[in-house]
């Protein structure tokens, strides 16, 4: 299942097996169907279309937003679509 986040009163969609970030459902469950038929590989068709990726850093959930190089080591908290 993709699971749908909020951050800064946006909802994303995130493919829950790579963790890449999406803005629509759609795109996340190709992404999360891919993973699941090709583990360790990823489809650059779809993988395209993700605009940042969770990480996980002691135990805490992030969004890293694909903004460039720049900002690259930036990481925002993220809350959870239900609370
Ligand atoms: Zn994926």
């Amino acid at each position: 299942m993709v699971k749908e986040i909020v951050y800064n009163g946006k909802r994303y969609w995130v493919c829950e097996i790579c963790g890449l970030v999406y803005l629509d459902r759609e795109t996340a469950s190709e992404c999360e169907e891919f993973c699941k038929n090709n583990p360790g590989s990823c489809s650059i068709t779809t993988t395209s279309k993700a605009i940042g990726r969770i990480i996980l850093r002691e135990g805490r959930e992030y969004i890293k937003f694909y903004r460039g190089s720049r900002s690259s080591h930036l990481y925002d908290l993220y809350s959870c679509g239900c609370c």
